[in-house]
C-alpha cells in the first residue's frame, strides 16, 4: 500500500462495509455504486477494491488483472444502464488542481442527459 493512502477516507469505509453504499455492480476488484450527491440521473463511482489513492497511483501500481477487472466493471455498468449508444462521460480528479475530494481513486460514470461541454 502507498503509505501516503488514508485507512480512514469514506470510500475505504465503504469497502469495509463501515458505511453503507448503493452498490450497482461489483466484481473481485471493483465496486460500483451510486454517488451520495448525483450531478446526473445517472452518476455512479467505480473503484478499485484495493488501496490507490488516484489515478497515477493505480495505473503506475496496480496489477494487470486489477486494471483489467476495474476497467470491466466500468464497462459493465455502462451495459447495466444501456447507455453505450446515447453516451456518458468519465471523469477522475487528482489532488488539489483536479478537486479530489476522497483520496481513494475513483471514476465517475455520467449519464442519462446531455452533459453539456466540459469546464463551463
Ligand atoms: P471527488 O471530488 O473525490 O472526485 O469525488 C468524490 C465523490 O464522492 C463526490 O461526488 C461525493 O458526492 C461522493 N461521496 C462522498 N461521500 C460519499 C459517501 O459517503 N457515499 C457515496 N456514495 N458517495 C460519496
Amino acid at each position: 500500500m502507498n503509505n501516503l493512502y488514508d485507512v480512514n477516507n469514506i470510500f475505504a469505509k465503504i469497502l469495509r462495509s463501515e458505511v453503507p453504499c448503493n452498490k450497482i455492480l461489483e466484481n473481485e476488484y471493483a465496486l460500483a455504486f451510486s454517488d451520495i450527491n448525483p450531478q446526473a440521473p445517472i452518476h455512479t463511482l467505480v473503484i478499485p477494491k484495493n488501496p490507490y489513492i488516484n489515478f497515477h497511483d493505480f495505473t503506475k501500481n496496480a496489477s494487470t488483472k486489477e486494471h483489467e477487472s476495474f476497467w470491466t466493471l466500468v464497462n459493465a455498468v455502462i451495459e447495466h444502464y444501456k447507455v453505450e449508444v446515447e453516451g456518458f462521460r468519465i471523469i477522475t480528479n487528482s489532488g488539489n488542481n483536479g478537486n479530489q475530494d476522497v483520496p481513494h481513486f475513483h471514476i465517475h460514470l455520467l449519464a442519462g442527459v446531455n452533459l453539456g461541454r466540459m469546464m463551463n
